[in-house]
């Protein structure tokens, strides 16, 4: 009877055993022992019953694009807080992003990581290895140590990788390695200075906008790079209807392309900037209703291969300077 659990009634999602139905799940010391419809005679049999009617009952899920902020700061985030955050919202895997500070950029680096979050002993916590050393888009990182050490895929997140030449070295690079390079879509010239999406409520707000095509232009190269190199490349938080087709005809020409989406991109768009609420400003920011309706329906299609959190959190002092001065970043993982 110790430590046996009964989750009734729920509507269990399992993909890997093609489960979608209302039903139990027996766990007996800590592993799953029966998923079914199971008699009532059960419940004496166990020392704790949750009624989950009308609640999903799913696996540990993964969120392959966190912020934890460790090492460099820790006033921010920890991998233990950020563990005990993930652990609260469902996640039993996690990747952390490497612009930390330093970033991660060697093997010791990742293994640093590995072990903190051994150490916290909630989450598996994994890491990606910077692209480029120091996340400065110049010279490429040691990219085949950090795979050796586990490092599970390349990128400068938090930049864009501007250097063309630079990102065909790293696919070629995650080709010999087996690796995916993942990538920050922003062409910083053409986003210049802008906080938020641009278009008519930038306008009205009177803020520096971001023009899609910021985004849209480095993934067109970034693609055309794919199709030279064949190296495996991950578009992440993609935010415009024009990333969508862009993703959309990649798959389509077999191109080892993959795309993460976030919760905020999908459900909020660039109204949510009309109070100046600081919490909006991400990147890529929010975007128009258009952007959102064509990310959704990519999901539909199947186009979209992870929903990722993109969580980055910042102190409470930074979110309450002025929208121009607030670093960009939600807090995201507890309500993804
Ligand atoms: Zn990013
Ligand atoms: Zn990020």
């Amino acid at each position: 009877m110790a430590n046996h659990l009964l989750i009734k009634n729920g509507h269990v999602i399992d993909p890997a055993n093609r489960l979608d139905a209302q039903c139990d799940v027996l766990i007996l010391d800590g592993k799953v022992s029966e998923v079914g419809r199971l008699n009532g005679g059960v419940e004496k049999t166990v020392s704790r019953v949750i009624d989950a009617t009308n609640k999903l009952v799913v696996p540990g899920l993964i969120d392959i694009h966190v912020h934890f902020r460790e090492p460099g700061d820790e006033e921010e985030e920890t991998i233990a807080s950020g563990s005990t955050a993930a652990v609260a919202a469902g996640f039993t895997s996690v990747v952390c992003m490497p612009n930390t500070n330093p970033a991660i950029e060697s093997e010791t680096d990742v293994e640093y990581v590995h072990r903190k979050g051994r150490q916290t002993r909630k989450t598996h916590v994994y890491v990606m290895g910077a692209i480029t050393k120091k996340r400065e888009g110049a010279e490429l990182a040691e990219m085949g140590l950090m795979a050796e050490a586990g490092a599970r895929g390349f990128t400068d997140d938090g930049n864009g990788l501007q250097n063309a030449a630079v990102m065909q070295r790293a696919l070629k690079y995650a080709k010999m390695f087996d690796v995916v390079v993942a990538q920050h879509c922003q062409d910083n010239c053409y986003a210049g200075s802008g906080v938020m999406n641009a278009g008519y409520h930038s306008t009205i707000l009177g803020l520096p906008g971001m023009d899609a095509m910021a985004e849209e232009a480095m993934l067109w190269r970034d693609i055309q790079l794919v199709r030279k190199t064949g190296g495996r490349y991950h578009a992440q938080h993609i935010s415009t209807a024009g990333s969508v087709e862009l993703i959309r005809q990649a798959k389509k020409d077999s191109l080892p392309v993959s795309c993460e989406v976030t919760p905020h991109h999908l459900l909020l768009t660039d109204e949510c900037c009309s109070t100046y609420d600081t919490n909006y400003k991400v990147s890529p920011p929010l975007r128009a209703q258009k952007d959102t309706e064509a990310l959704k329906q990519a999901i539909a299609d199947g186009l979209v291969d992870a929903l990722a959190s993109d969580h980055a959190p910042h102190l409470q002092s930074e979110k309450e300077l002025e929208f121009l001065a607030a670093p960009f970043g939600i807090a995201s993982l507890e309500c993804a």
